[in-house]
């Protein structure tokens, strides 16, 4: 089984609509997926209903943004298997969505401070439900100040350039507990990633504050991680009994990623969806 445990759709930074994520997915072979769109659930209703037509086994999905001691330490927890409709997560992923909404406008602000005034218009076009910094990027290539997503970022709202606010978040206990309340695993999404994972005690005393607080998982396969962060990820989850998740984390097409491979050194397999979905 083809397993695929982290992909992103229009509803959030992702550039496919939810079913044609799915589309996508089933024909990269993927036999059972999650759609894991940034603090948000809005493309789960589509994009289960497409993988029932299809008939891939399909999982809730949601990345939570945690931000603590103002944005010093910030991390993304995966929620799967949830109930999507459960009124607690719910009300924390609207509070999420309104946070991002009024850091985008302070970004825009930054930005005029910089020169560089941006159609709100523009960026409204161009969002989904909850709206990122690729939102912005994307936008500042539409008009023309920017000649790529990425240079976007490396000028003015990567970190530590002059338009960077960092993401509003909630606490990873807040994240934790609200997955747990709708019956959901929350999975520490690629960990070496997280800022402040460098601090005293490294990856490993980073997750073991996060395992004393109800953590399930850790993802072990990310693209972004090499194999000696692979072989010590597995270590860390070995030692506290967590959940080995994996996916690919697609945003689009063109970028070296597909769904259910990654750059090809992604393999996530049934056990995963069988220890995700308790059967
Ligand atoms: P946000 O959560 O709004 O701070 O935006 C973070 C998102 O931006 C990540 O989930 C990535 O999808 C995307 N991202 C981060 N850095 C870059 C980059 N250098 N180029 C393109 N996308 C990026
Ligand atoms: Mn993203
Ligand atoms: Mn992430
Ligand atoms: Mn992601």
């Amino acid at each position: 089984m083809i397993c695929d445990f982290h992909l992103h759709s229009r509803a959030s930074d992702g550039a496919l609509e939810p079913g044609e994520l799915v589309d996508l997915a089933a024909r990269c072979g993927v036999e059972a997926l999650a759609l894991t769109d940034h603090d948000g659930v809005a493309g789960l209703g589509e994009a289960r209903a497409r993988a029932n037509q299809l008939g891939l086994a399909f999982v809730s999905g949601v990345e939570i943004s945690v931000a603590e001691r103002g944005g010093q330490v910030l991390m993304h927890v995966l929620g799967l298997g949830f109930d999507d409709a459960h009124p607690e997560l719910l009300q924390a992923l609207e509070r999420l969505r309104q946070a991002r909404e009024m850091r985008a406008g302070r970004i825009l602000e930054k930005l005029r401070a910089c020169g560089v005034e941006l159609d709100p218009d523009l960026l409204r076009a161009d969002r989904g439900d909850v709206i990122g910094r690729p939102h912005i990027a994307r936008a500042l290539v539409a008009s023309g100040t920017c000649r790529s997503v990425d240079e976007g970022f490396r000028q003015y709202i990567g970190r530590g350039q002059p338009a960077y606010e960092p993401s509003p978040g909630v606490s990873a206990r807040e994240a934790i507990d609200v997955i747990h309340a709708a019956g959901g695993v929350a999975s520490l999404a690629h960990p070496p990633r997280s800022l402040g994972a460098d601090g005293p005690g490294g990856l490993e005393a980073f997750v073991e504050r996060l395992v004393r607080l109800g953590l399930d998982g850790v993802e072990v396969q990310h693209p972004s991680h090499k194999r000696p962060q692979r072989k010590r990820l597995r270590r860390i989850a070995r030692a506290h009994g967590l959940i080995q998740t994996g996916g690919s984390d697609f945003h689009q097409e063109g970028r070296g990623i597909v769904p259910g491979r990654g750059r090809g050194d992604i393999e996530v397999g049934e056990d995963v969806y069988r220890a995700i979905t308790r059967s």
